[in-house]
């Protein structure tokens, strides 16, 4: 055994509930390379373990890791074209966005998650161009940046059957298209269309070159319900049982999807995953906002869990999750910042902030809305619970692997900070990602003082600087001419979708 104690000013080891979060003054967390083995008072370690060698944050608080719960790309849509629309609109003027290479754009997103003070990433990786060899191929150079920088990932390909640009039949959509916009449009949604079998395929040959892996783990995204078929969902969820990884699945981001449940289900989105057996804990929600009280009460009754993305909400027009009420009902709630935050970046501290105040409906009851320690659950020991290190990560205990964050709490509330406000909720409202110390996955400290241990970030964004500089290519000019072409025919795809709703 290789004992080495971390010992922080303050450390925080999880929350206990809504109101209440477990934090030791003077503390360590002693770990065997990388597995925590304790976690008490800083004298009570050291008397344990005399000769073991310590590193000290002096004026830091500890945090378990933060988990970004839904993550899909590392440059964000703007920055590549696609400004922000309605959500029915932007996945066509998504189209338009330049190509990147893979690894320098999970490592650009990874740069700032864990600048931020992420240390797991549940990534849904959009459509990659077939053929499945191509796309495993694509998927394991992304999963290779992470590793490559040492953070943990929970990984998916979104499985996608039908319905791809609007909630309607390619083919059908696609012919009431002009002249050559129905081809060239049904041309280009072929070239990103994988038979269900090859995404299973596809996710198989992924689970099984990464088995036994420490920090990558490999599950199913059914990536939402108009994307997929019910036998198509069924498949999947019960590959997950078998294989006992988790679901993550898009679901009812806007009354458009509340609709097209309705059209499909004759239910509700949730009443319908419900009848066909699909809910339970091992399944995710991302999004959830159009849910109403009887699809809440499901959730909890199956203990289903919801990964709340509160940036992505409100830039997509998709509308304010209710949070409060899926709290009150004591469901599993993960924070994920999806494409990008407030900021166009992901800043889990903002993304906390945000989940905090959005929350604050009038009134005087401090029970009815978001709380510090709360939002902190779901950015740490609830977004674990979404992930493939379900019960491996999220707080710091023993038996946890050491995923930490350590913030300089006197930078942080530099030059006063009342102490009549409890250390970690100042820190949760004022901290920012140049207060992030540390950053430990597996107890190796991956980002320190603004440094990345094993990637040098200012020669990769130089990197992604000069290749983005090129004029756009053939194929990306194309595209952005698809983009342009199809979205008023997109738009009256969607005129009067929504009433009689
Ligand atoms: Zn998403």
């Amino acid at each position: 055994m290789t004992i080495e104690l971390v010992r922080a000013r303050q450390v925080v080891t999880g929350i206990r509930d809504r109101f209440t979060a477990e934090v030791l003054d003077d503390a360590a967390v002693a770990h065997d390379a990388g597995r925590i083995v304790a976690v008490d008072s800083f004298a009570t370690l050291r008397a344990q373990h005399p000769d073991a060698p310590v590193q000290h944050f002096p004026r830091h608080m500890l945090l378990p890791g933060f988990v970004n719960a839904h993550h899909h790309v590392g440059l964000t849509p703007l920055q590549l074209g696609s400004p922000d629309h309605p959500l029915e609109l932007w996945f066509a003027s998504r189209l338009s966005s330049r190509d990147i290479d893979p690894v320098l754009d999970t490592l650009y997103g990874a740069f700032e998650m864990v600048a931020s003070g992420v240390t797991c990433v549940q990534h849904l990786h959009p459509r990659m161009a077939g053929p499945a060899e191509g796309v495993v191929a694509g998927c394991m150079k992304v999963l290779g940046a992470y590793s490559r920088i040492g953070m943990r990932a929970s990984f998916a390909y979104s499985v996608r059957e039908q319905n791809r640009l609007v909630y309607g039949d390619d083919t059908a959509f696609c012919a009431t298209l002009p002249g050559d916009l129905g081809p060239e449009m049904l041309a280009h949604l072929r070239r990103f269309s994988l038979s269900f079998n090859d995404q299973m395929a596809v996710y198989a040959a992924l689970r099984d070159a990464h088995a036994g892996s420490p920090r990558t783990r490999i599950q199913l995204a059914p990536a939402n319900l108009h994307w997929v078929t019910d036998d198509g969902l069924m498949t999947m969820v019960e590959q997950a049982r078998s294989d006992d990884v988790p679901l993550h699945m898009h679901l009812l981001e806007t009354p458009f999807q509340r609709e097209y449940a309705r059209r499909r289900t004759g239910t509700t989105a949730v009443r319908h995953l419900h009848r066909l057996g699909a809910l339970g804990p091992s399944m995710t929600l991302g999004h959830a906002v159009w849910v109403d009280e009887g699809d809440i009460e499901l959730l909890a009754h199956t203990g289903t869990c919801v990964c709340h993305n509160c940036s992505s909400n409100l830039r997509l027009r998709s509308g304010t999750a209710p949070v409060n009420a899926m709290a009150r009902h004591g469901i599993v709630t993960a924070l994920g910042i999806d494409e990008a935050g407030l900021n166009d970046d992901r800043d889990m501290l903002q993304e906390m902030r945000l989940a905090l105040r959005i929350h604050r409906r009038p009134g005087l009851d401090a029970a009815d809305v978001p709380t510090c320690a709360q939002v902190l659950r779901m950015a740490t020991e609830h977004g674990a619970a979404t992930t493939g290190f379900r019960h491996q990560i999220g707080r710091l205990a023993p038996g946890l692997r050491f995923d930490a964050v350590a913030i300089d709490a006197n930078a942080a509330t530099w030059p006063y900070q009342d102490d009549q406000v409890a250390p970690l909720d100042a820190l949760l409202q004022r901290a920012k990602p140049q207060h992030v110390d540390t950053v430990f996955v597996d107890g190796d400290p991956i980002y320190a003082k603004g440094r990345f241990k094993y990637v040098d970030r200012d020669a990769v964004l130089a990197e992604i600087a000069q290749m983005l500089s090129r004029p756009p290519s053939g194929a990306e000019l194309r595209r952005r001419h698809l983009a342009e072409a199809v979205m008023p025919h997109v738009r009256a795809f969607y005129d009067g979708y929504l009433q009689g709703a």
